[in-house]
């Protein structure tokens, strides 16, 4: 029988450094990282492009027998393709951010990305970061962790983070918008944010991102049994 490929499965809240801690390990091990956030968030771009309405739950179901969401890597970098057209930058907005989480209440575009996401697992060696990994679409994963830290220190970095771009945008916006889609990914009907039972919690609030990192690639060696990273 083929060795089965490993499967890191990465949860938690918007903004807990889940995407750069998981790409960083994925590194480490060699790995894939699957970014399934991107995945809702292309889906919410292709819906607004259209004009449509995010919470238009029949809109957006119709609309899905038009959408070829695609993740390819391209010099190891996850990009996201939506009907061939490379939308990696275009779903970062704070308006695609909120249409994902809008459109990721919806059963039918959860189960549109199911397949993907499992297929995407058991072809390659993958770090998947979301909200569900742990709990449903990889519920034999490997490895299980809950990364988070408070509401407000997430919105602190991330205020850190569009202030670096430039962005004027107050603190008390950036940390209304995070409480929001809290709110939003964890009282869905749908597989909602949760920690899985057999997840490793991992609380970043005090910890800089290399010590995350550090402890994320410890907590992955000490389940895989493994000494060699
Ligand atoms: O992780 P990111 O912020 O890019 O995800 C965007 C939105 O997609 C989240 O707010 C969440 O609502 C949704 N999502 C999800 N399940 C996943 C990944 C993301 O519902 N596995």
């Amino acid at each position: 029988m083929p060795k089965k490929n490993i499967n890191i499965a990465i949860d938690g809240p918007a903004g807990a450094g889940k995407s750069t801690i998981a790409k960083a390990a994925a590194k480490a091990f060699g790995y894939i990282y699957v970014d399934t956030g991107a995945l809702y968030r292309a889906v919410a771009y292709y819906v607004l492009s259209q004009g449509k309405d995010v919470k238009n739950a029949e809109a957006v179901e119709k609309l899905l027998q038009d959408i070829v969401p695609e993740l390819k890597y391209i010099g190891g970098v996850q990009h996201v393709f939506v009907n061939d057209e490379d939308v990696s930058d275009k779903i970062r907005t704070p308006e695609v951010s909120m249409g994902a989480s809008a459109v990721s209440a919806i059963p039918r575009v959860r189960d549109f990305l199911f397949n993907l996401q499992q297929k995407i697992a058991a072809e390659n060696n993958v770090v998947m970061d979301g909200r569900d990994i742990g709990t449903v679409v990889l519920p034999n994963a490997d490895v299980k962790i809950y990364l988070t830290a408070t509401a407000e220190e997430r919105a602190r970095r991330r205020h850190k983070e569009l202030a670096e771009k430039g962005e004027t945008v107050s603190f008390e916006e950036v940390l209304a918008d995070v409480n929001k889609r809290d709110y939003n990914d964890m009282h869905r009907d749908i597989a909602p944010l949760k920690q899985a039972e057999d997840a490793v919690l991992c609380d970043t609030t005090n910890v800089d991102l290399q010590g995350a990192i550090d402890m994320l690639i410890n907590i992955i060696n000490e389940k895989l049994g493994n000494q060699s990273h």
